[in-house]
This record gives C-alpha cells, sequence and structure tokens, in this order.
C-alpha cells in the first residue's frame, strides 16, 4: 500500500538562522521600517536599492582580511555558470561605497543615503544573531568635518526618542588616521607579546596579523588583559583630536550624553577616526543596536575619488527585540480590516466585489470573503477577523442593489439595510468621525 504523500517527502525547512517574519511580527517590521524611515528623511537622506549579491573581492577588500566577517562569515560561492566569485552580502557600506563610485554620484555633491534589508553571516545562531538578520543603513559620502558625525548621532537618537526607547547608551572612540594606527600598533603588539600565553587562540593569531581587533575580542580574560595596552587616543595627531574634540563639543551642546571607550575599534578594517555604538542591557549579550563611523580611506581604497565618508547600520532584530522588551503599545497594535464583505449565491458575489471595490476606492481597508461557506461561518470570519463592519449581500440584496450594515463592534447599533452606492459614504462617515473624535480626546485639533 502507498503511503500519503506527506509521509513520503521530509519537510521542508528554513535555512539555520533564516527566519520567517510572519503577522502580525511583518507588520510590526513595517511600522518600524517606516518610523525609521521618517527619520532619516527629516535629516535630508535618500533611498538607496542595492544588490544583495556583490562579487567576493569587494568584501575582502573593503571589510579587511582579518576580520571575524572575511575570515568566518561569508556565504560565498562561484556562480555556477560562469564561475564569477561571489557573495551575499555581510553588510551594507562596501555595496553602497560601491555603487557611489560606480555611478559617480559623490563627484558633484555631498550624498546622505539610506537603504535597508537583509545581510547575510554564517554565525552560531543565537537571540540576537542570526545568519539572515536586517540592518537599515546610513551613509554620508563627501563631508569630512565632526558635524556630519554629530548628525547621524543625533538622528539616531532621535529615533531612540520617536521609538519611546529609553536606557539606549552611546559609546565612542576615535581610531584617528592610518600613520598614526600604524604606531599604535607596533606598541600594542609588543605590549600583548608580553601576554602571548595567555592570550587566546583567536588573539594570538591576529597578534601580527591585525592586533587592534584583539582590543574587540569577547573573551573576559583576553579583555583583562587589554585593559592594561596602549590607549590609541594617546597617538592621535593634532587634527584627528581637534576633529574628535569637536564632535564631542557638537554632541554636548546637543545635550547627548556619551561614553568615550578605547576599546571600541569595530569589526571592520575600513574605519577611522569617529566610530560609536549604542548599546543597551536589555538584550543580554548581544546588546549593540546600532553601530557606525568614519571611513575615509573606503572610496580610494575601492577604486573611487578619495571621499571620506561617515554611516551606520542598525540591527532591526535588535531593535525589534528591544521595542517588544519596552512593550510598545502603538508597535503591538495589529493592523484589522474595516469592513468584512460577507456574501452568498452568484449574483450576491458579483455585487460584492464591486462593493469591496468602491469600498477601497474611498480609502477603506476591506476583506472579502473568499472560499464560500454558510452567513453564520462568514460572520465567525468576520469577527475573528477584528473588522468594524459587516457589510453582507445576499442575492436578495443584491437583486435591489443593496447590503446590510452591520456594526460589530457595538451590540446596539444593529443592521442597516442601504443601497450600495452609499455605502462608501456612510462607511467613511463613521471613520471620519471616530478619528476626529479621538483626535479631540488627545487634543490635537
Ligand atoms: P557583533 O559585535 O554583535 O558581532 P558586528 O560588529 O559584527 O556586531 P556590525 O557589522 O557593526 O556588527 O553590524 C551593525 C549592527 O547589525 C550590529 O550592531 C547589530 O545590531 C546588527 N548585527 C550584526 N550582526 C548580526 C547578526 N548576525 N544577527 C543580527 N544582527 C546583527
Ligand atoms: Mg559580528
Amino acid at each position: 500500500m502507498s503511503q500519503p504523500l506527506a509521509q513520503q517527502r521530509p519537510r521542508l525547512q528554513s535555512v539555520r538562522g533564516m527566519n520567517d517574519i510572519l503577522p502580525p511580527e511583518a507588520e510590526h517590521w513595517a511600522r518600524l521600517e517606516a518610523a525609521v524611515i521618517a527619520c532619516l528623511e527629516g535629516y535630508g537622506y535618500r533611498p538607496i536599492r542595492l544588490p544583495i549579491v556583490e562579487p567576493t573581492p569587494l568584501f575582502t577588500r573593503a571589510i579587511g582580511e582579518v576580520t571575524d566577517i572575511v575570515e568566518k562569515e561569508m556565504y560565498s560561492f562561484a556562480d555556477s555558470l560562469n564561475g564569477e566569485a561571489l557573495t551575499l552580502r555581510p553588510e551594507g557600506t562596501a555595496g553602497c561605497a560601491r555603487a557611489v563610485i560606480q555611478h559617480g554620484l559623490a563627484n558633484q555633491s555631498a550624498q546622505r543615503l539610506y537603504y535597508l534589508g537583509p545581510m547575510f553571516r554564517h554565525e552560531r545562531p543565537q537571540k540576537g544573531r542570526y545568519r539572515q538578520f536586517h540592518q537599515i543603513g546610513a551613509e554620508v559620502f563627501g563631508l569630512a568635518g565632526p558635524d556630519v558625525d554629530a548628525e547621524l548621532i543625533l538622528l539616531t537618537r532621535r529615533l531612540w526618542r520617536d521609538l519611546g526607547l529609553a536606557d539606549m547608551q552611546l559609546q565612542l572612540n576615535s581610531l584617528g588616521q592610518p600613520e598614526e594606527r600604524a604606531r599604535h600598533r607596533a606598541d600594542l603588539i609588543a605590549y600583548l607579546e608580553g601576554f602571548a600565553e595567555k592570550l587566546d587562540e583567536d588573539a594570538r593569531r591576529r597578534l601580527q596579523s591585525n592586533p587592534l581587533r584583539i582590543l574587540d575580542s569577547k573573551n573576559p580574560l583576553v579583555q583583562e588583559i587589554c585593559a592594561g595596552a596602549p590607549n590609541l587616543l594617546d597617538y592621535l595627531g593634532e587634527e584627528s583630536l581637534a576633529h574628535f574634540a569637536a564632535l564631542q563639543r557638537i554632541l554636548r551642546d546637543a545635550g547627548v550624553e556619551f561614553v568615550l571607550n578605547p576599546r571600541l575599534v569595530r569589526g571592520l578594517d575600513y574605519y577611522n577616526r569617529s566610530v560609536f555604538e549604542w548599546v543597551t542591557d536589555k538584550l543580554g549579550a548581544q546588546g549593540t543596536v546600532c553601530a557606525g563611523g568614519r571611513y575615509d580611506g573606503l572610496v580610494a581604497q575601492l577604486g573611487g575619488n578619495p571621499t571620506p565618508a561617515c554611516g551606520f547600520a542598525l540591527g532591526v532584530e535588535r531593535l525589534m527585540a528591544l521595542c517588544a522588551a519596552q512593550e510598545q503599545g502603538g508597535m503591538a497594535a495589529a493592523k484589522v480590516p474595516e469592513v468584512y464583505l460577507v456574501h452568498q449565491g452568484e449574483a450576491a458575489s458579483r455585487l460584492a466585489f464591486r462593493v469591496a471595490e468602491a469600498l477601497r476606492d474611498a480609502g477603506v481597508k476591506v476583506l472579502l470573503h473568499c472560499g464560500g461557506g454558510s452567513f453564520k461561518a462568514q460572520m465567525r470570519k468576520a469577527d475573528g477577523a477584528g473588522a468594524a463592519f459587516a457589510v453582507i449581500i445576499g442575492d436578495d440584496e443584491a437583486s435591489c442593489e443593496e447590503a446590510q450594515v452591520k456594526a460589530l463592534r457595538d451590540a446596539a447599533a444593529g443592521q442597516r439595510r442601504v443601497r450600495v452606492d452609499a455605502l462608501p459614504g456612510l462607511i467613511c462617515e463613521h471613520f471620519f468621525n471616530d478619528t476626529v473624535q479621538k483626535e479631540n480626546e488627545h487634543g490635537s485639533i
């Protein structure tokens, strides 16, 4: 005897660490993204959409060979059709810089850009750390001063306020310029060599290749050793110090609190001068919600005209988790249809389609019942969907171009039979009155 099909075939699952985002969560995501975009646009940032797949050398050159991302986190593959080395983007800055160079965007004027979408890193999946995750990034090209660094930070502070997020801590550091880092590097290696046996394998491996990254180690023993390491700030020249001081002055003037963290070095090689992270203690180990900094050398390093640049990326999953942790009422409200359209019979169904479209033309959110069933069953669905009204059409109503309107959230309101061409006006009037009433209650009119 043959087995039912479902038992024969193994069920397909999403790739480990790559998640489906279902409603209502996906609706919360859309609202969060809209809030972030509104904030970005309020500062004059414009959208750019970039490919998810890029040539592998873009990332090895931009991010650096000796970094977590390039060493062990990239989804790289050879295009089986032409052998080209490709990578699913692990972050957005490199691709954005590539696009700016390719299209000569920064040649005329400074560019303020933002993007959002999935990024891919082969990490060990855990809370706040996924293999497909999402970032919203902002990048500025063509402005070298500390005012832009400050603008990016003020923008993010406004965003936390808009989202009702308290207790975000801003950490700040300056990585100086490459020559300054080189002097620091020599002293850092000499210092760390003194602890060579105590360093973990990762740190020992990086001792010669990328010692600065050791400062970023998450291993507590390594952190302890790093506490006494030479401080990069002591190696900064006059210009770098002035840049960093000016950034701090603007932030103080704007009332932004921050802490200086000399071990904040960021996970990618392209940064110089200001680097910052917004961290929270509400998300356990993965506490960095937003990270960024200046990367003046990247555009030239990728073959473009020398162009100063600065940006940040925020992790959408972590931001969502934070909003959920703080129980944002506004974020939690799920979208419901305003009208559920119940219909039975052929003439009624044809009229129902017409009525639904007319209501939507008037701006009403309509869920048109599909799949037949008794009036009673359809009314249960209407109730379950959370609609404010059921509009009910049977063949009797259809024959006179009429419909029943039933208020589902107000038992006293009962049911009325009306002409279908009066429906959009009637429903809109209800929602308009309701909105006006709510706005009055909130004192905004
Ligand atoms: P971490 O130290 O947590 O690994 P990172 O330095 O690798 O972070 P960035 O490359 O600066 O992270 O990315 C910016 C932001 O994107 C992070 O602050 C975080 O909010 C988010 N992020 C990075 N990697 C992941 C991931 N694997 N899953 C979810 N969010 C991530
Ligand atoms: Mg990482």
